[in-house]
This record gives structure tokens, sequence and C-alpha cells, in this order.
């Protein structure tokens, strides 16, 4: 059997405990599609045609580059799923979340 545990506590899950999936989904919020005039001016075509160049040749891989779709899967116990939808972004002071409602 798969032994799953809380991606955030580390709190074991294994049945009969709760367990809570979490998915999450980013991409870049760029679509070719709907691409301006000012998008197709030639100075823009250059440099998208130097940043595709660049992707290929995989030198704007750096630590700062987010890739452009990420999937992610965090499995949580009862605790942690409540306190992420309370905050998903953990945008809360890291103190408040240390209260226990147990
Ligand atoms: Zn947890």
């Amino acid at each position: 059997m798969r032994h799953f545990s809380c991606d955030l506590c580390g709190k074991d899950l294994t049945p009969p405990a709760a367990r809570y999936v979490v998915k999450l989904e980013g991409f870049a919020a760029t679509d070719p599609a709907e691409l301006t005039d000012d998008d197709l001016d030639e100075d823009h075509v250059a440099e998208m045609a130097q940043l595709l160049s660049e992707m290929e040749d995989g030198e704007s891989d750096g630590p700062e580059e987010p890739p452009a779709c990420s999937k992610q899967r965090f499995d949580l116990c009862a605790r942690c799923y409540r306190r992420f939808l309370k905050d998903p972004l953990g945008r809360e002071a890291p103190s408040r979340l240390d209260f226990s409602p147990n």
C-alpha cells in the first residue's frame, strides 16, 4: 500500500486518516492568439525571435525563470487542508498559523 503523509506537516495519512488532495496548476498568462498590432511591431518580432532562440538554446533557463506551465499535487491532512483553503497563498503571518484547533 502506498504510504501517504501530509506534505505540510508530515502527519501520517494512512487510512482511515482523512487525506485531502490539492492540485495546483499554474501557467504563463501569455496567449499567442491575443497578440496585438504592437506585438507584431518589427522590434518585438525580432525580440521574440531572440527570446525563442535563447529558449531553444536553453540559455534563458536561469533560476529566475519559472516554467511556463507547472502542475503540482499535494496530499494534506484535514488540518492543513482547512488551513490551505483559508490562506491558499500563505499570506498570513507564520505565527498565526501555529495555533492548534485541536
Ligand atoms: Zn498536515
